[in-house]
């Protein structure tokens, strides 16, 4: 195990401590790994509205996305699917 992995496994370890107390104790293991695939979830979208959140930087800011962006008039979604 590297450091990073060992880090996350540390971290997983306390959240699933604090779960388990949170959801009384001898929780199923099942519970606790849907919990945990939720949270996993969670994060991904997150970070994929921050992804989002940082595009909008990368219009001019002349540019129409600004206020509704399905009006970009920038070029920046060329090539991509509307
Ligand atoms: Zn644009």
């Amino acid at each position: 195990m590297n450091d990073q992995e060992h880090a996350l496994f540390n971290a997983l370890d306390q959240y699933v401590m604090v779960l388990d107390e949170e959801m009384g104790y001898d929780v199923e293991q099942e519970k606790l790994k849907t919990a945990v695939h939720e949270f996993v979830d969670q994060y991904f979208r997150d970070s994929e509205y921050a992804a989002e959140l940082v595009r909008a930087d990368e219009h001019p800011p002349d540019c129409k996305w600004h206020k509704d962006w399905h009006t970009c008039d920038c070029g920046i979604f060329d090539g991509e699917q509307k």
